[in-house]
């Protein structure tokens, strides 16, 4: 069979847009990964995308409560993609129970991301703490204590006393995630930097929550998990494995391409380190690099089947 000159055209078309990365397989390449911080995106396509990009099988998708026929959407182009959906909605309103109530009636996994200007211990995040447990789904929080631009706030408040509120819940099963619970790591910590750097001082009550408490768990998405896991290379692997059974990869990238194209880090200037990156990338690199394959498969696949009712 002659080729024809159109095809021919094709083929010389493919090759100049090959980019570079593609010939150098990722250390990653083949195994089976589910992004649980993956936010929806505008178009079917556009989540595809970034999963493709960055060489991630699956993703687990944190989207507004009413989002079960965009997530349907998804499934029904993409089959087996995606393996569930946790729901948010302004938890400040009267009727955030029972639309998180009906998201999940409607297919969601979890609650999440939940991320709006009240206090850890306050009465909106208490009731939302209540609701996880009753309708028995996870709830993905983030905690900030240190704005990122001037008018952007903070969000649950107080990890510092987190603990009475585990103790309090014991059947709600959290997912700790972003700035607070990250810099906490660190004994020293004080609310002082976004994303701290430098050497970790053991005893972090991040490292002690999720020791003492079976109920929490961690995320390990976006430029806080990942600075919290490259700041201090001794400490690393040792975090890691105490924890191998409650953290959760995920991305949280907001780049276009699993390459770090478009817009990274949604223009935040205090994780200037991560623009021009795709996260998903730089912390499946740097898991990949630090832990055993059998440690590597909990984080990025068996922890989140165990711990949430994933399924395509
Ligand atoms: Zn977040
Ligand atoms: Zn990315």
């Amino acid at each position: 069979m002659s080729i024809t000159r159109r095809q021919f055209a094709q083929t010389l078309a493919a090759v100049a847009a090959a980019p570079l990365h593609a010939q150098t397989p990722d250390p990653w390449a083949g195994a089976s990964i589910v992004d649980c911080h993956h936010h929806l995106r505008r178009t079917p396509e556009a989540n595809i995308a970034h999963l493709d990009g960055a060489g991630i099988s699956n993703a687990m998708i944190l989207a507004r409560a009413d989002s079960a026929e965009a997530i349907a959407a998804i499934r029904s182009k993409y089959p087996g993609r995606v393996l569930g959906w946790f729901s948010s909605t302004d938890i400040t309103k009267p009727e955030a129970a029972e639309l998180l109530t009906k998201a999940v009636k409607s297919g969601a996994i979890g609650l999440g991301e939940i991320k709006f200007h009240v206090e850890a211990a306050g009465p909106e995040l208490r009731r939302m703490y209540a609701l996880a447990a009753e309708l028995n789904v996870p709830i993905l929080i983030h905690f900030q204590e240190v704005p990122h631009t001037p008018t952007e706030g903070v969000f649950s408040t107080g990890f510092k006393n987190f603990a009475a509120i585990l103790k309090a819940y014991p059947k709600t099963k959290f997912i700790g995630h972003a700035d607070a619970f990250w810099a906490n790591i660190s004994a020293d910590y004080n609310n002082e930097a976004a994303y701290p750097t430098g050497k970790i001082k053991p005893g972090g009550i991040t490292d002690k929550f999720l020791s003492d408490y079976p109920n929490l768990y961690g995320d390990l998405a976006a430029n806080s998990g990942n600075n919290a896991l490259s700041r201090d290379p001794e400490f690393t692997p040792g975090f890691l494995q105490r924890h191998q059974d409650k953290l959760i990869f995920g991305s949280d990238c907001s780049c276009a391409d699993g390459h770090g194209g478009g817009i990274s880090q949604n223009n935040n200037p205090t994780a200037s380190r991560m623009s021009g990156r795709c996260v998903a990338r730089e912390t499946l690199g740097l898991l990949k690099r630090t832990v055993s394959p059998e440690v590597f498969r909990k984080l990025t696949w068996e922890n989140a089947h165990k711990q949430y009712a994933l399924k395509a």
